[in-house]
């Protein structure tokens, strides 16, 4: 039994798919496939361990791994009937990367690895010169790149001459002497480059591409790329080493991808390319045009040349049931790369597959109804925050379209931005706040932290797995790719689309739903949800223990809330409704006042304005749970801040600029934070408070005669910090709603509570509970009071903590862990404590974010709330807490 190396092939395999920490995700599912009989040439793993022990002894091997890797080589040369290195039967290998999580293009794999000048002949004699020197300058090419450094350019342009010099269009039109002369000037090109010949032993050829692997696991891709997925290094990367098969060998060879499912919409229809005659990579290259897998998809693109349904029927439906099979295995959509060697499939990769947010919800969704998936399981396959996509927008449909150009339709929605030529500039621009599109010939991975940058991608070549195309579903960036008649000339900054030039700067769309590309910027809209996001969510809003309300104000926000299925208001901010240029003149006025008659008279103005913002906020809430908050912020900020700001307010209000000036200044605060504000804006402004309590008493009552749907409002005393204040303003609040009681008949339902914002209210909370009927954690404040420092900056230092490794896990993004968590848990139990019941919610930020959710559902809260768009993600958020919640209560937290 080998210690670091995994065999696989001819129906069985030391490893399983739930390996793939030690195997790689590409080792984990070649054993597993193996296991499930399927066609998979035979060859091993080295496993990621071997990953470890080497960056932890100077990049040395472990003992053993030498002899470990031969013996695994014999036994694919007697699975195969070939001989490593054989003159007369040579097998030939490739050598694949694959850490546990798949990351797209870290290393190129090396193909035809055992070919020489000698070995290459044998290869002659059992099928043709055509293909033996077609796979020995791709080796050559291949290995000189990947493990001797060698640009792949030095051989393209070789090739490119070659062609002209002969008068030859395509690849496929070289012949066997042609690609000998050229396997010939690659030896050539490799000593010119490297001083000497290219080397001819297999074994130093193997030990060449392991050593390419392990080296690339510390490349600045590969640190680039982990630090932007949050990939741990010490995973490390596993080595693939696999017995070739050949899809060059003829018209009766192919090599090939599909997708189960379509994964632009998520439509169980098999989706794919493949190209007859070629090898590895040919298909996502863009060398040539690749075919279509099914009919159906050839005759919806209108192509000519024949899907592989038609050309190898026989075949294809053998694919189309190793399709199915795992697809059912893995209970997902699944990534396959295949190869048909004479007629023969061979299955060369499966993984679960990259998809957009509309797939993935669909796939989900059908999943279930298929019953592959509980509806707990589909629920669980979404990232609640992959919904944000979904409110991407789209070209609107009355829109003018300028088209200058068409490629396919590779990543959906909409964007409009500078035209930019290069990653660099891309990330620049889009630092100076520009939104940019990235136009690239084809991308690769060098080119990732342009397109984060750019709001979408277009390519001038390459298919619909294509790795501009594939990234871009992954970041749900639109992308048009293939755009063919496209002509990009980075170095002049210019592109030529549809006979015109555009420069660097200047403005085009893509559409990544039609492969549009048009002129200038163009209006959009947003989308409709479509059935199956409708239908998750309804599952989600099934399993959820917790409501999920929204922070709003305006009417808009209240109507973008409901539409988004918020289940009532956790926050209305009252003072933002003070801000309108309407109102504000009367806000002065109250702040300016010297007497209580005079702030009165202005909160007189003030009284009808603020009872038709909550009539409407109640009516289009029709009877769900409302939260408004009482005045919070120190009065200063209302008044003008500027000279001229001063000098426009004081003559609107007849009053001298210098009376302003001299309030502004006694209002100042230096901690605005922890100041003369929050409920103690209600201890000296009892008049306020009163005023604000009226408009919502009134309100109520006239919302509910109209909608029929009485409204129970819940206020709000913000920033309390002992029990005396809070009394204060609720026997305030009881005696407005007597006074209503008396002049209407009717005396209005309503609760008073408190936004739990300060250590000391949450360490109080018994205390508080005692009046409160309800407690909303304010977690902005909380966060800032618990850490001394603001949200933002708090979130900076830790992040930076992080890195340095003076703190390991993030107090502020695992809310749970200490601090505000804490803070919150006490305050949840005590409150609980004094009063049986109370209604307890959180609002701010951590309320939209589905870890702090799930730390919701854990402290057993009732309600979370967040902004209108986040809502969705809430919903989702929840139900996967609750379900997550579920199935641990066997071990309860500690
Ligand atoms: P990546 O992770 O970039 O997809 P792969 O190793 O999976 O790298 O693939 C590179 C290409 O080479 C793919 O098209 C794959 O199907 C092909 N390939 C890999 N190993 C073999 C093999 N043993 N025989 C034939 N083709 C192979
Ligand atoms: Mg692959
Ligand atoms: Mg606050």
């Amino acid at each position: 039994m080998s210690l670091w190396v995994y065999s696989f092939g001819d129906g069985k395999a030391e490893g399983r798919a739930d390996m793939r920490d030690l195997l790689g995700g590409k080792g984990a599912n070649l054993a597993e496939m193996c296991n499930l009989g399927l066609p998979v040439p035979p060859g091993f793993t080295i496993s990621t361990a071997v990953c470890r022990y080497f960056y932890e002894n100077e990049r040395r091997y472990p003992d053993g791994l030498i002899d470990e890797v031969a013996l695994a080589l014999t036994l694919v040369g007697e699975a195969t009937g070939r001989n490593f290195g054989d003159e007369n039967n040579p097998l030939l290998v490739s050598v694949r990367s694959g850490a546990r999580a798949s990351m797209p293009g870290m290393m190129d794999t090396v193909l035809n690895l055992g070919l020489n000048d000698r070995t290459v002949k044998a290869l002659e004699r059992s099928a043709d010169r055509r293909f033996a020197y077609d796979s020995y300058r791709r080796f050559i090419q291949m290995y000189s790149n990947v493990v001797l450094g060698i640009e792949h350019r030095s051989f393209e342009e070789r090739l490119e001459d070659f062609k002209d010099e002969r008068g030859l269009a395509s690849d496929n039109d070289l012949g066997g002497d042609d690609w000998a002369e050229l396997t010939h000037d690659y030896h050539v090109i490799v000593e010119r480059e490297l001083g000497r010949a290219f080397p001819q032993d297999p074994n130093e050829q193997l030990w060449g591409a392991i050593g390419a692997v392990f080296a690339s696991w510390m490349s600045p891709r590969a640190i680039t790329y982990r630090s932007l997925n949050s990939i741990p290094e010490s995973w490390g990367t596993a080595v693939n080493v696999q017995a070739m098969v050949f899809g060059n060998m003829g018209d009766t060879s192919a090599t090939g991808v599909a997708f189960t499912r379509n994964p632009s919409t998520g439509e169980n229809a098999l989706y794919g390319e493949f190209l007859i005659n070629a090898q590895g990579e040919d298909v996502v290259a863009g060398i040539r045009t690749p075919q279509h897998l099914t009919e159906a998809a050839r005759i919806a693109a209108g192509a000519e040349a024949p899907s592989l349904e038609a050309a190898m029927p026989k075949v294809f439906a053998r694919f189309k049931k190793v399709c199915t099979m795992l697809e059912r295995h893995y209970r997902d959509m699944q990534d396959i790369e295949f190869t048909i060697e004479n007629g023969k499939l061979w299955m060369l990769q499966t993984r679960n597959g990259k998809r957009t947010v509309p797939a993935a919800l669909k796939i989900a969704t059908d999943l279930a109804d298929e019953g592959l998936l509980t509806r707990d399981e589909a629920i669980l396959r979404i990232k609640p925050l992959s919904l944000d996509q979904l409110l991407h927008p789209t070209i609107a449909s009355s829109a003018a379209r300028d088209v200058i150009a068409t490629g396919l339709p590779a990543s959906p929605g909409a964007a409009s931005g500078e035209i930019v030529f290069t990653p660099e500039d891309a990330a620049t621009l889009k630092g100076q706040g520009h939104k940019v599109i990235l136009v690239r010939t084809e991308t690769s991975p060098e080119d990732i932290h342009g397109m984060h940058a750019a709001e979408g991608i277009l390519t001038a070549r390459g298919g619909m797995t294509s790795h501009a195309a594939v990234v871009a579903r992954g970041m749900g960036k639109p992308c048009v790719s293939g755009a063919g008649s496209l002509r990009i000339d980075v170095q002049a900054e210019m592109m030529v689309a549809g006979g015109r030039t555009f420069g660097k700067g200047e403005v085009i769309t893509i559409d990544g739903s039609t492969g549009q590309v048009l002129a200038g910027a163009v209006a959009m809209q947003q989308p409709e949800l479509s059935g199956d996001f409708t239908k998750l969510m309804e599952w989600a809003d099934k399993t959820r223990r917790m409501r999920v309300r929204a922070n709003a104000e305006t009417p808009a926000d209240a109507r973008a809330a409901r539409s988004f299925g918020a289940e009532g208001i956790g926050l209305c901010r009252t003072e933002h409704m003070f801000f309108d240029a309407d109102r504000i003149v009367a806000v002065r006025e109250m702040i300016l006042a010297d007497t209580l008659d005079g702030r009165r008279a202005a909160l007189a103005k003030l009284l009808p304005m603020q009872r038709a913002d909550f009539a409407e906020l109640f009516e289009i809430m029709a009877g769900l749970p409302v939260t408004i908050r009482l005045l919070d912020p120190p009065l200063h900020e209302f008044l003008p801040k500027s000279e001229e700001e001063i000098a426009e307010v004081a003559k609107a209000m007849n009053v001298e600029p210098q009376r302003l000036r001299e309030r502004t200044l006694a209002l100042h605060e230096f901690n605005p934070m922890l100041g003369h504000r929050g409920v103690r804006l209600a201890i000296s402004y009892p008049e306020i408070a009163e005023m604000q309590a009226r408009a919502i008493f009134e309100a109520a009552l006239d919302a509910a005669l109209k909608t029929n749907a009485p409204v129970i409002p819940e206020i709000m005393v913000p920033l309390v910090m002992v029990k005396g204040e809070l009394d204060r303003v609720k026997a305030l609040i009881d005696r407005t709603a007597d006074a209503i009681a008396l002049e209407r008949g009717t005396r209005p339902a309503y609760t008073v509570g408190t936004m739990i914002e300060l250590p000391r209210a949450a360490l109080r909370a018994r205390e508080l509970a005692a009046t409160a009927e309800f407690f909303s954690f304010g977690t902005n404040d909380l966060t800032q009071t618990t850490f001394g420092l603001s949200r933002d900056d708090a979130a900076a230092f830790l992040g930076d903590y992080i890195r340095e490794g003076i703190i390991e896990v993030d107090p502020f993004v695992s809310i749970d862990r200490e601090g505000v968590g804490e803070l919150i848990r006490r305050a949840a139990e005590r409150g609980r404590h004094a009063r049986p019941g109370i209604k307890l919610g959180i609002c701010g930020e951590h309320g939209g974010d589905p870890a702090s959710i799930a730390f919701c559902e854990r402290v057993g809260l009732d309600y979370v709330s967040c902004s209108p768009f986040r809502v969705p993600i809430a919903r989702l958020a929840a139900a996967q807490a609750a379900i997550n919640q579920r199935a641990s209560t066997e071990q309860p937290e500690t």
